[in-house]
């Protein structure tokens, strides 16, 4: 067994968020769930210490404040999630740290909140629930658009990562799915709708402008690592230039720009792919705990067909470079 694992998909819920994880559970599953979220000193560590896991980067539930179409709630909300995370880490600091949960509802706010959770409340980053809805709750508000240019600037310059974790989409964006819910979630709307969003992100041009921003991607890339050669290759008899503002080929923001983890998705194949796509130094251990088992992601990623120095990388050492750890 590998110790000294780090993970950085790792969720908790307050009280008034944990309603947002109950339609991923069947409800006889629902009080075992609803523990383990609230639960972050107790259980928690001892599946830690049971498999060798030193250290969560813990956030909060999804969608979360990116469901709360009023912007002042929806601040009101990440601060006190923030400010609870960072009780539970201080009881803890070797092997908790927090990522802030940020109101995208307020470009402006958002950056002063990330700004206020790394210099106050030293947390190592950002998770964000996907597109936010601002005050019209039927309008999905994604991050490639001109006002979250500012925001994207104070994350490069506070030098910490962003961590786009999925949602589903809104149920008219969800057509595709009717009569088919079985689809939606971790089942493939969570991939689909996040991968969008991350080549939105890199076709904007963003990164030409913010050259050191650094994006984390869940769930091995959300299927991004198996399609990057096809989204720049297609149709490549056509000489013609890509009809989008970025000034370079997609895949090369993907290998400067973004960062992959192990979460929910425990599958040598499709690891030793993102490998060979993406390069070992950019992915990183994680369980999606309390959705996945501790114990799932860590026996299967202990004994991974991978070398022993992919291995130390992948379970730890990228994760001390990423975050700064020390
Ligand atoms: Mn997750």
């Amino acid at each position: 067994m590998m110790q000294g694992k780090i993970g950085l998909e790792e969720h908790f819920a307050l009280e008034e968020t944990l309603g947002d994880s109950k339609p991923f559970a069947p409800a006889e599953y629902w009080p075992e769930l609803e523990s383990r979220l609230l639960d972050i000193q107790d259980k928690r560590l001892r599946l830690m210490d049971e498999h060798g896991m030193e250290m969560m980067l813990l956030s909060l539930n999804a969608p979360a404040v990116q469901a709360v179409p009023g912007t002042a709630a929806a601040t009101e909300l990440a601060r006190r999630a923030n400010d609870y995370l960072a009780e539970q880490v201080a009881r803890r600091p070797d092997r908790f740290q927090g990522l802030a949960a940020l109101a995208m509802q307020d470009p402006d706010g958002a950056a002063r909140e990330l700004e206020r959770c790394v210099r106050e409340l030293g947390f190592r980053g950002a998770l964000v629930n996907g597109f936010s809805q601002v005050e019209n709750p039927d309008v999905p508000v994604y991050y490639d658009l001109p006002q979250y240019r500012p925001f994207w600037a104070a994350a490069e310059a506070l030098d910490v990562p962003f961590y786009l974790h999925p949602r589903n989409p809104l149920p008219q964006d969800a057509r595709i799915y009717d009569g088919h819910p079985w689809l939606l979630g971790p089942t493939w709307a969570f991939g689909q709708e996040t991968a969008v969003h991350a080549l939105r992100l890199m076709a904007s041009g963003l990164f030409d402008s913010h050259p050191r921003l650094q994006v984390i991607l869940g769930h091995m890339g959300e299927g991004l690592p198996y399609s990057m050669w096809r989204i720049d290759n297609r149709n490549a008899w056509i000489k013609t230039p890509p009809r989008y503002p970025a000034k370079k080929k997609l895949v090369e923001y993907f290998n400067a720009n973004f960062h992959l983890t192990t979460s929910g998705n425990f599958r040598t194949q499709t690891l030793i792919d993102a490998i060979l796509e993406i390069g070992a130094d950019r992915i990183l251990f994680s369980t999606d705990w309390p959705f996945e088992n501790v114990d799932h992601a860590a026996i299967w990623f202990d004994a991974a067909t991978i070398s022993e120095a992919d291995r130390l990388k992948i379970g730890r050492t990228n994760a001390m470079k990423l975050f700064n750890l020390e």
